[in-house]
């Protein structure tokens, strides 16, 4: 019987790809960008999710993903 995993998304799979920076959204709408150089390759976004709270409602656990905007600007990717 195969083990199930729980696939977590770490940082380094984000820096990989040439990813450094994340978004945050709040369930009220809120959203910020933030740098993800604070946090080590190791970090999931659950964890970075846990240490955050939204600075307009105050909710805690906000959706973070990774930023992939400045890699696609122009339709094309930036190295
Ligand atoms: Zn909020």
């Amino acid at each position: 019987m195969p083990r199930r995993r729980v696939q977590k998304v770490a940082i380094q799979n984000m820096r990989d790809n040439g990813c450094r920076g994340i978004l945050i959204y709040c369930l009220c709408g809120h959203s910020a960008e933030m740098n993800a150089d604070r946090w080590s390759d190791e970090t999931t976004f659950t964890d970075i999710s846990r240490e955050l709270r939204c600075t307009k409602c105050g909710r805690a656990e906000p959706d973070v993903r990774p930023d992939w905007r400045p890699l696609v600007r122009n339709g094309r990717p930036l190295r």
